[in-house]
């Protein structure tokens, strides 16, 4: 979830990249809905990420809350704008400006219709992250009818965030399964070395040892799919 220091980046991001991730997500400046959590480490953070790319070779992905530190994110290969900013229209304003790819996600109580608006841009990957209904077994609820339909009215790539959308380390691997099966362009999975003393999103991190797991069976299930449609 977030970026805590360059050992823990470092560690995580060869062994993701091990496993056969192709993209490294860490958060430096994070949305917190409580001021006494922890806030992210900025800056710093950010020259952390690209001290990871420069070990592994992984773009890296983060996310912008302000559209003043723009500067900051030059050498960011795709930018985040997270769930909570998807109708800060000011700030994907200057993001449009910028000629680099951003990675939306979906708002919380948004619909597919005002997300398309938002990502009224050439450059923009969907990820769908879970919306707010009433149920409460899993954070949130993955509109995974969403894929087709973004489809179905866009070019743009679409993601899925299985571990904010249901908070749940276990279920990451089903939905990414399904979401692979409906026809998903990736999957953005939370994953640290000591889920149990993160700083952010614990919870539903997977450890390498997991994530690698999930790699595993995914990698065997497409390999067959394709035989199978081949
Ligand atoms: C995140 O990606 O770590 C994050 C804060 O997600 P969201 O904006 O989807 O809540
Ligand atoms: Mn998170």
């Amino acid at each position: 979830c977030s970026v805590e220091s360059e050992e823990q980046v470092i560690e995580i991001a060869k062994a993701v990249k091990a496993s056969g991730a192709n993209m490294l997500r860490g958060g430096a400046f994070k949305p917190r809905t409580s001021p006494y959590s922890f806030q992210g480490l900025h800056d710093e953070g950010l020259k952390i990420l690209l001290e990871a790319k420069k070990a592994t070779g992984l773009p890296i992905v983060t996310e912008i809350m302000n559209q003043a530190h723009l500067d900051l994110f030059e050498d960011v290969d795709i930018i985040q704008v997270g769930a909570r900013n998807m109708q800060n229209f000011e700030l994907l304003k200057e993001l449009g400006k910028c000629n680099k790819p951003i990675l939306l996600k979906r708002g919380l109580s948004s619909t597919i219709e005002e997300y398309i608006m938002a990502g009224g841009n050439e450059q923009v990957i969907f990820c769908e992250r879970g919306i707010r209904t009433y149920e409460t077994f899993t954070r949130n609820t993955l509109d995974l009818s969403a894929i087709p339909a973004l489809k179905s009215i866009s070019h743009l790539p679409v993601i899925v965030d299985p571990s904010h959308a249901t908070g749940l380390p276990w279920m990451v691997e089903p939905l990414t399964k399904a979401a692979i099966a409906i026809g998903a362009d990736g999957i953005m999975i939370e994953v640290h070395n000591n889920p149990k003393k993160a700083l952010c999103d614990g919870a539903q991190s997977l450890t390498p040892q997991q994530f690698d797991n999930v790699m595993q069976t995914v990698k065997k299930r497409v390999e067959f799919e394709g035989k199978i449609l081949g």
